[in-house]
């Protein structure tokens, strides 16, 4: 049998749904690129008995490794190293070289916490040095020390790695764990599988239903395979996982989804469109620059997220009211009037202003309704005109009609602009250059 995981969410926060969890999700791909099915992730608030009655049923699934997330910090509601000792069977004992560390990293931001008396930071952060015996310690990123506890000598049970709560700590302790002899130990009849994932555009999820049956149907041995997809916002993600010794299966399957979906297929390699636009714009040593209504400045904000968009991205107008699109952008007053601000005639011009008043290679012009009022019969909630507008009169105009909740529209509305952006810059156009 191969490794099997699970994992605990621990905090009364995230239970409740003040903070939403992000640990379980990235826990569960680490795990799967490891090779480690992941049986089972559950959220307990925190209390030791929920805690010890989640592990207690997480090992009821004979798992070999439990994670755990959050509960390690120096307060009193921090209590997820003493109640995994207790699980392992493992006393707690003070590791008085681990308080001096813990020491060193306070005393450098000792500046923060003037109010407080030393000896109360120390008696706080004496607790975090408090572990179960035979333990590996995980070193801190921020206070909190993680822990790889494997079940006391001569009981069964599975391993359990213990991790803090705040994501940017959490990670980088993870790394470590997978580092130490105790995981390998509980791992190690992971299997190793790869992973294959396509990415495409503007295909709806029955189609691709359709496509894994005509691949069935013409003898590729799905049952062989692990094939999951997944829509957001239109794009769709065929991702399958199978062991070294499938591999000519996956290659089957992934054959006959080129045949049928080529012109669709946006990636093959991980990426991402926000990737590969940035890619594509560095490449063509092109600028861009967006004016945009209804999506509010989303636009140039997914154009910003990754780092190095200065490179490209020159900037942009939310250009709301009509008085804003006239007076900044400069559309012609006459054609909101004639066409209305949601109009193929007004995102052209954002496009075109865009590109001439901020001095951009490329422009982006977004307008459109995204509800849930202000619908009309023939302008209703979704429709969205997108248009960009290319060096030497390349253009690309799009009309389209959204379903869903305001956000879903606007969210949607984004991912399409980026994917006319990467299709323009492909070199497709609806007036070629002059
Ligand atoms: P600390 O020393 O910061 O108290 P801790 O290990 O005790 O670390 P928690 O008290 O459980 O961690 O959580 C601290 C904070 O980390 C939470 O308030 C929350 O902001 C963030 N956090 C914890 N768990 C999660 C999670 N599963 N997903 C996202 N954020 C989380
Ligand atoms: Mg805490």
């Amino acid at each position: 049998m191969s490794a099997r995981a699970a994992i605990v969410v621990t905090g009364t926060e995230v239970l409740g749904g003040r903070v939403s969890d992000r640990n379980g999700p990235w826990l569960a791909e680490r795990l799967r690129e490891l090779g480690v099915d992941l049986a089972h992730v559950t959220i307990v608030g925190d209390r030791p008995a929920d805690m010890l009655a989640a592990l207690r049923w997480c090992a009821s699934l004979e798992v070999s490794l439990i994670v755990t997330s959050g509960g390690l910090g120096p307060t009193a509601d921090d209590l997820t190293a003493t109640v995994v000792g207790g699980f392992c069977g493992r006393a707690m004992v003070l590791d008085v070289a681990l308080e001096e560390r813990i020491a060193a990293i306070l005393a450098a931001s000792r500046a923060r916490w003037a109010h407080l008396s030393d000896e109360a930071i120390r008696e706080a952060n004496r607790k975090q040095a408090v572990v179960p015996a035979g333990a590996t310690i995980l070193e801190p990123v921020g206070t909190a020390p993680g822990l790889v506890v494997p079940p006391a000598d001569g009981s069964e049970g599975p391993t359990v790695v213990v991790l803090p709560g705040p994501p940017r700590e959490l990670q980088p302790l993870w790394e470590q764990a997978t580092r130490t002899a105790a995981f390998g130990r509980a791992v190690h009849d992971a299997t190793v599988y790869e992973q294959r994932t396509l990415r495409l555009f503007g295909l709806p999820e029955s189609e691709i239903a359709t496509t894994l049956r005509e691949a069935q149907r013409a003898g590729v041995e799905l049952e062989q395979i692990e094939v999951t997809t997944c829509v957001r916002s239109g794009e769709l993600e065929v991702v399958t996982r199978y062991e070294p010794h499938s591999a000519a299966v996956a290659a089957a399957l992934e054959a006959v989804i080129r045949e049928r979906h080529a012109d669709v297929i946006y990636s093959d390699d991980g990426t991402r469109v926000d990737e590969q636009v940035a890619s594509l714009l560095v490449q063509q040593g092109l600028t861009v620059a967006v004016a945009e209504s209804c999506t509010g400045g989303l636009v140039l904000g997914k154009l910003t997220d990754r780092p190095g968009a200065s490179a490209f991205v020159r900037g942009g107008i939310v250009a709301y009211s009509d008085a804003v699109k006239e007076q900044l952008v400069g559309v012609a007053p006459k054609l909101i009037e004639e066409h209305g601000a949601v109009s193929e005639a007004v995102a052209v011009a954002l496009a075109d202003g865009a590109r001439e008043r901020i001095g951009a290679d490329v422009g982006i012009g977004v307008t459109g309704v995204a509800g849930p009022d202000g619908g009309t019969p023939d302008k209703p909630v979704g429709l969205v005109w997108i248009a960009l507008s290319g060096p030497g009169g390349r253009r690309l105009v799009r009309r389209t009609d959204q379903r869903g909740t305001r956000a879903d529209v606007r969210e949607r509305t984004v991912v399409v602009t980026l994917h006319l952006l990467r299709r323009l810059l492909l070199g497709a156009a609806d007036t070629p250059a002059e």
